[in-house]
């Protein structure tokens, strides 16, 4: 995102230090946007060959098992019934019901388009990863409620930590909320310093963690960095609202669930905004690129 990358350079302004370890990081201002972090970072090569290796995985199964139903292993779930209808997909979720994220009216819609997929969904339950055995070449996995579930391959999808252990070693060690959120004021600095904004997942905004929402973030952080540096007046600066419940997950390469303010909608609508490209098209366009 342009503007973040701006951000950063801003970041990288020399003056004070944030300390991370033995490494320090110079700024006059600084804005926090590290979201969620993976576990061993991957090269643009390294990823592409993941999915490729994630792609056989999936194409030399028979019967697949997901692990997690919220966005990623709904989203999962509903690509590979979509393009490997012949496949048998069963997905585990510890929690009553699946996309917690969301309101009840979207994980209903959504169990049931699962269900009608052939997808087999066992809420409430947890898979046991370190029991699994062996059955006349495919795997058997066992769950909590004492189930058990043939399979010639997992996906895990509960989730990436948020990427905030690192701030732990720094001077914002006391501004994590309980989950390890930056609290941030109304104009997305944390809270108490004048010099550092926070963007994206890692705030405690109240508002459910999405994309268009992190993108909002950087809009009113730019300004207020802007006016900062131009040695305007604190109170000019924007403020954000946190914004509506809007979320869309997509199911398959036609359909999706979308929550919207006054409704809940599943099937082509949405697919129509989401499922085609995964906004692929829309981002590269607001980048100044060919659409592919
Ligand atoms: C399956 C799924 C579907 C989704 N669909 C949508 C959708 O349709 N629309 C939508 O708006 N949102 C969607 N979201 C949510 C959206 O992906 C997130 O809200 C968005 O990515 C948040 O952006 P971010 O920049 O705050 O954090 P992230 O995207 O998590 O980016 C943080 C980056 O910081 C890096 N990082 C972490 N720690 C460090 C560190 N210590 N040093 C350096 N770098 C670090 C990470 O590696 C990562 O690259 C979806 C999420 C999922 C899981």
């Amino acid at each position: 995102m342009a503007v973040l990358l701006h951000l950063l350079q801003l970041a990288l302004l020399k003056q004070k230090y944030l300390t991370a370890d033995d490494r320090s990081i110079p700024y006059d201002y600084l804005v926090i946007a590290t979201g969620h972090s993976d576990p061993v970072p991957k090269t643009r090569m390294e990823r592409l060959k993941e999915y490729q290796a994630e792609n056989e995985k999936i194409k030399s199964a028979q019967y697949v098992l997901i692990v997690g139903g919220g966005p990623t292993g709904v989203e999962l779930a509903g690509e590979i019934s979509f393009d490997f209808p012949e496949k048998h997909v069963t997905l585990v979720h510890s929690g009553s019901r699946l996309l917690e994220f969301i309101g009840p009216k979207a994980s209903a819609k959504t169990l049931q388009w699962l269900t009608s997929k052939r997808v087999e969904v066992k809420l409430e339950q947890r898979v046991d990863l370190n029991s699994i055995t062996d059955s006349n070449g495919s795997k058997i996995y066992h769950t909590t409620a004492g189930e058990s579930i043939k399979a010639d391959c997992h996906f895990i999808c509960t989730g990436k930590p948020l990427g905030s252990e690192w701030l732990k070693g720094t001077i914002l060690k006391n501004n994590l909320d309980g989950q390890g959120r930056l609290m941030v004021d109304e104009y997305l600095r944390v809270k108490g310093r004048k010099n550092i904004f926070a963007i994206g997942d890692i705030t405690d905004v109240p508002e459910i963690k999405q994309g268009y929402l992190a993108q909002k973030h950087a809009l009113v952080a730019a300004e207020n960095l802007k006016l900062l540096m131009a040695g305007g007046k604190e109170r000019k600066m924007s403020t954000y609202k946190p914004g509506s419940s809007t979320a869309i997950v997509s199911l398959g390469r036609r359909d999706a669930v979308a929550q919207f303010p006054y409704t809940t909608l599943i099937g082509i609508f949405p697919g129509m905004i989401k499922s085609r490209d995964l906004f692929v098209g829309k981002t590269r366009k607001q980048r100044g690129l060919q659409p592919r």
